[in-house]
């Protein structure tokens, strides 16, 4: 029998509230196509009353608290999230269609990071510094009051934790816009969160088009400071609005990570790394090792081992929890099939494809891993982000020519090194223009701990680690005179 729709609805002032013109829009399961769920249409009067409930939070019940209450708060939170972990993770692959495997991980992450940022939340210290005889001068840091994150489908649990727990642990009061795309775990955390005594108004979830109710809360003049995480294009219409009204902005905008491999790499070591930095979550993930640079004299052998790798990867429905499931939408399905029709008319042929489950839906979001070899520099598929299952490899010659090839696109996110020289390591390290470079591994699981974030058009600020309570406050110098 068809079950109707389920209906979510928007958190607001720690109400479930649908959009004031009562419209909705569908949510598709990805693994089948099948509409399953609807979120309200928001706009921007929705928007602004979510900031208005924010605001009063700030200035109320949630701006009393003290650093101790809210790092006991958010380790409740941290804990509900944990003892909900399944149901999440369930929800989250039913909604994206990652894999349950990693519905789990970032399920876990998502605990994980309210985790840390309790720990972290009575342990930001102002500074006194020395000054003329007759002062004491002392900085404090203080939030900024109501904070804006705009967050994208890919990982929405872990993209919501990273920045939303931050901001909540310095005092901020929050307005999630999630992606139409994968809004339901953010909902539901919300209602958590009000569960674990967050006062109404602290965090509120607001669903709707990017061009609606993202726009409305970028351009907010009540909104004290954005974070965004998506494509380089919105990210500048984000940048533009929050310009409007003096806001500052966080933006991380993806990129066209390097993954470089030296002659004296260990290269069973690399193997799987490889692989993984690329298949996880379907290869839709801001940090993906979306090239691999092989130095000339093990290009061949390393390539015939990726081959054999890919060819074995296999695509299936969420729950089937394979190497992967559908990608996200059929939008970004599109998008993936246009850079592959591309690679085949400019004549680059699939060096491997893995498969898709025979009885996978047809109506599902599906594409096979593929791995394309020998990808010039000046091609569309080494310059730009694809978001899909799609490797490039590339040969080089040394390290000169191996560094022009990380540094030769419009990105600047993370990278990978594989060499056993512990020289060149610093020297690539140093010398690679992004936020992150892993020696001899990628990613380092995930990282909660560790600063995030890129240059150029992989955007700027920080987030993860403690850096990112230093984006969600202001600096206040205060000079007494007491002589
Ligand atoms: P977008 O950058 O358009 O979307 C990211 C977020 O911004 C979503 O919440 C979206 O909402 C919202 N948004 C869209 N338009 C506006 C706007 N005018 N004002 C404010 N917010 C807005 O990415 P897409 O989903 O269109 O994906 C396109 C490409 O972007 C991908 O193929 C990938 O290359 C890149 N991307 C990178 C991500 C990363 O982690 N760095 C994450 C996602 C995408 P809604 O989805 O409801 O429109």
């Amino acid at each position: 029998m068809l079950q109707a729709p389920q209906r979510y609805l928007n958190f607001i002032g720690n109400e479930l509230t649908p959009a004031d013109s009562g419209e909705t829009i569908a949510v598709v399961d990805p693994s089948n196509g099948e509409t399953f769920a609807s979120i309200p249409r928001s706009r921007a009067g929705d928007v602004g009353r979510a900031v208005h409930a924010a605001r009063g939070a700030f200035e109320g019940a949630w701006g009393r608290f003290s650093a101790m209450e809210r790092s006991r708060l958010l380790m409740r939170l941290a804990g509900l999230v944990d003892a909900h972990r399944e149901e999440l993770a369930q929800l989250e692959s039913r909604d994206t269609g990652k894999p349950l495997k990693q519905g789990r991980a970032d399920a876990q992450a998502l605990s994980r990071y309210f985790e840390y940022y309790a720990g972290a939340a009575d342990k930001l210290h102002g500074q006194t510094i020395p000054y003329q005889t007759g002062y004491t001068v002392l900085t404090v840091r203080e939030p900024h009051g109501v904070t804006g994150h705009i967050i994208p489908w890919n990982y929405p649990m872990q993209i919501f934790g990273r920045s939303v727990a931050a901001s909540l642990a310095v005092g901020n009061a929050c307005v999630v816009k999630p992606a139409e795309d994968a809004c339901l775990t953010l909902i539901r955390v919300a209602e958590l969160a009000a569960e674990a005594g967050l006062p109404a108004g602290a965090l509120n979830v607001v669903t709707g088009l990017g061009a609606e109710a993202g726009q409305a809360l970028a351009e907010h003049p009540d909104v004290d400071h954005l974070s965004f995480t998506g494509s380089p294009e919105t990210g500048r219409r984000v940048a533009q609005a929050g310009a409007q009204h003096h806001c500052p902005v966080t933006l991380e905008l993806g990129g066209k990570s390097p993954q470089i491999v030296f002659d004296d790499a260990d290269l069973q070591a690399a193997l799987p790394v490889l692989v993984n930095a690329i298949i996880q979550n379907g290869g839709q993930t801001c940090s993906a090792g979306s090239r691999v640079l092989i130095q000339r004299g093990i290009h061949d052998a390393l390539v015939e081992q990726l081959i054999e790798r890919f060819s074995a990867l296999r695509a299936g429905p969420a729950m089937a929890d394979l190497d992967l499931g559908p990608l996200v939408s059929r939008r970004q399905l599109q998008r993936v099939w246009d850079y592959l029709s591309d690679a085949q008319a400019s004549g680059l042929g699939f060096a491997a494809q893995g498969t898709v489950q025979d009885n996978a839906p047809s109506a599902g979001f599906y594409q096979a891993p593929v791995l394309l070899t020998r990808v010039p520099r000046d091609d569309r598929l080494f310059q730009e982000e694809i978001f899909g299952p799609v490797l490039v490899t590339t040969p080089f010659q040394d390290e000169h020519e191996a560094l022009a090839l990380a540094n030769g696109t419009r990105y600047g996110l993370v990278a990978g090194v594989w060499t056993r020289d512990g020289a060149r390591q610093m020297r690539m390290a140093r010398a690679i223009r992004g936020g992150q470079v892993f020696i001899n591994n990628y990613g380092a699981g995930g990282g909660v701990e560790l600063p995030f974030g890129g240059v150029r058009a992989s955007g700027h600020g920080r987030e993860k680690g403690f850096e990112a309570l230093y984006a969600f406050t202001n600096l206040k110098t205060i000079a007494i005179r007491h002589d």
